[in-house]
C-alpha cells in the first residue's frame, strides 16, 4: 500500500470542517509513509491536502491536464507533476497508479471521479479499495442513492462491497486494509 489517490473539491468557499478533514488526511498519508496522488490543483481541498502531505515530509504526485496548467491552476511545489492531454487520461492515470481511491467531499468533479472508479470496479477493471469520507454527512444522499440503485435492482447486492463509508479521515487507512477483496472475476456479476 503506497500510493493513495484522493479526489476532493477545488472550491475555496466551503466550511472549514472540510479543510480540517483534508489537512488531517494529508498528515496521516505522510505519517504512514504513503504517497498522495491527486489532481494536481493548488486550490480548495486539493491544495490543502497536497500542502499538508508536503508539510509533514511526505511525497505528492499531481496529475493534471495541460489546459489547467495554462490556467495556472497547478500546484508548483509537488514532488512530481504529470501532465496529460485530456481529463480522461488524467483520471485513468490517477486511478491505475494508485493502491486505493479515497473521496473527500467535493462537487461534480469529485463525484464524477468517485462514480467512475465505482463503475470500473463493478466491471472488474479497477479492483482497489474505494473509501468515501463522509465529513458532516456530506455524502448521505449519494450513499442513499447508491443503496436505492441496489434495492431497485440497478446493481447487485454484492456491489455494496465496492465502497466503504467512513466518518473521519482517521478511519481511512484501516478501512483500506479491511476493504473486501475484489478481482476481475466479479465481472460475471456486472450484468444484473
Ligand atoms: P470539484 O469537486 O467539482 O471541485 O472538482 C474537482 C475536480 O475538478 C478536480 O479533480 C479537477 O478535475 C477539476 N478542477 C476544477 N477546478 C479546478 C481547479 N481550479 N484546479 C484544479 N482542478 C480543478
Amino acid at each position: 500500500m503506497q500510493y493513495i489517490c484522493v479526489y476532493c473539491a477545488s472550491s475555496t468557499k466551503i466550511n472549514s470542517v472540510y479543510f480540517d478533514a483534508a489537512r488531517k488526511l494529508g498528515e496521516i498519508i505522510a505519517n504512514k509513509g504513503m504517497q498522495l496522488v491527486y489532481g494536481g490543483g493548488s486550490m480548495g481541498l486539493m491544495g490543502t491536502i497536497a500542502d499538508s502531505v508536503l508539510a509533514a515530509g511526505g511525497k505528492v504526485t499531481g496529475v493534471i491536464p495541460h489546459f489547467m496548467c495554462e490556467q495556472e491552476w497547478g500546484h508548483h511545489g509537488l514532488t512530481e507533476l504529470i501532465k496529460t492531454d485530456t481529463m480522461h487520461e488524467r483520471k485513468e492515470k490517477m486511478a491505475f497508479m494508485s493502491d486505493a481511491a479515497v473521496a473527500l467531499p467535493g462537487g461534480c468533479g469529485t463525484m464524477e471521479e468517485l462514480l467512475e472508479v465505482i463503475t470500473w470496479k463493478q466491471l472488474g477493471i479497477f479492483t482497489k479499495p474505494i473509501i468515501i469520507v463522509n465529513t458532516l454527512g456530506y455524502y448521505d444522499s449519494l450513499i442513499e442513492m447508491l443503496h436505492r440503485a441496489v434495492e431497485e435492482n440497478f446493481m447487485r447486492d454484492i456491489h455494496r462491497n465496492i465502497w466503504t463509508v467512513v466518518a473521519r479521515p482517521e478511519d481511512v487507512i484501516q478501512a483500506i486494509y479491511d476493504s473486501p477483496k475484489w478481482d476481475k472475476s466479479v465481472r460475471k456479476f456486472a450484468a444484473i
